[in-house]
């Protein structure tokens, strides 16, 4: 199979260009304008591989991803804009990546024969869950300008489905963590910041409650529903490890030998959902389930972030 992946130069989406070379004998093209938050860097080791081509560029370029999806039996698209906190200062450029790009990209797919258009999204579109869990079918309240913008996208992809017969798969992860991803987020900015000796801003009291799932479970998950997933059908992927914000911050201290004096409680976001949580029983009925413990994985992240410190300082 030969995939067009939008966004592998980000976390998640460089992680899965990482798997699909290493677990099977797949092509890929990335797609990725290279914000702010995309780096070649991430894709350093994959650069020459013949099964692998890098195309810098935007998923809104018409032209440009009607001439790449001509040439690939499936699109997993994992552009967009991702910060929430950058979504609350300006929602523009979320409106632009995650709505219209994701359009762009589904009218391209449409002149086509792909097997498969995977949308990558998140549990934000439900909005908050003080107790249970989400399932795929609850309705979509997404609370902040980032999250509107992915349940947008989501119901266009699936509008596509059932208006054209797309075949289009959603996926819906809880936070991801894992090598890899930008500085600006909460898990790598403190253990960044914890190794510097920085103090660790926890917004409000830090009781909010994230569901955390390690990014190679992720990738997993996301490749089986590209290959077993049904078309027009949404999938949740979670860990089910909860962990506050002042919980893992108090982790990611004792794993970098920190001082605990280092929290200092901030000014809450804007609109700070409580809780998310995901009912993951329709992935697991294709026989997925999350295989990193929280701990471990963490560790491996502290490791990663070490190690890129370590390279910049030329140690
Ligand atoms: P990221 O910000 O690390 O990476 C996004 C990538 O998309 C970057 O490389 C950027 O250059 C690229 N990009 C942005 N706009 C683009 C455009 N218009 N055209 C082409 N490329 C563009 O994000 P991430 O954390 O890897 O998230 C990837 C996807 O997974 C997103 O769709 C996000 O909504 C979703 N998601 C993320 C998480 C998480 O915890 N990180 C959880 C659930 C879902």
């Amino acid at each position: 199979m030969r995939i067009l992946v939008t966004g592998g130069a980000g976390f998640i989406g460089s992680n899965f260009v990482h798997y699909i070379l290493e677990e099977t004998t797949d092509e890929v093209v990335t797609l990725d304008a290279l914000t702010y938050a995309g780096s070649t860097e991430n894709l350093e080791s994959v650069m020459d591989n013949p099964r692998h081509k890098f195309v810098e560029g935007d998923i809104r370029n018409e032209s440009l991803v009607s001439t790449l999806i001509e040439d690939v039996d499936a699109v997993v698209n994992f552009a967009a804009e991702s910060h929430v906190d950058r979504s609350i200062d300006s929602s523009e450029a979320f409106v632009a990546s995650n709505v219209v790009g994701t359009q762009t990209l589904l009218d391209a797919a449409l002149s086509t024969d792909i097997e498969r258009f995977v949308q990558i999204s998140t549990d934000e579109v439900y909005g908050q869950i003080l107790d249970g869990t989400f399932e795929e079918g609850d309705r979509l309240g997404p609370r902040n300008p980032y999250a509107a913008t992915k349940a947008s996208a989501d119901l266009l992809a699936s509008s596509y489905h059932t208006t054209y017969g797309l075949p289009v798969s959603i996926t819906r992860s809880s936070n991801n963590y894992g090598p890899r991803q930008h500085r600006e987020k909460l898990i790598p900015k403190f253990i960044a910041r914890a190794m510097t000796g920085q103090t660790l801003p926890v917004y409000g009291d830090g009781s909010n409650v994230r569901e955390w799932t390690y990014v190679r479970d992720n990738c997993r998950a996301i490749d089986l529903v590209l290959r077993e997933g049904g078309s027009g059908e949404i999938y949740n992927v979670g860990s089910g490890v909860e962990r506050s914000n002042l919980e893992v911050t108090k982790n990611i201290v004792d794993l970098t030998g920190a001082s605990e004096d280092l929290i200092e409680f901030v000014e809450d976001r804007a609109g700070h959902d409580q809780r998310y949580a995901l009912a993951t029983d329709k992935i697991e009925s294709l026989g997925w389930e999350a295989e990193w413990d929280f701990e471990e994985g963490l560790r491996r992240t502290v490791e990663d972030i070490q190690n890129r410190v370590e390279e910049t300082s030329g140690a």
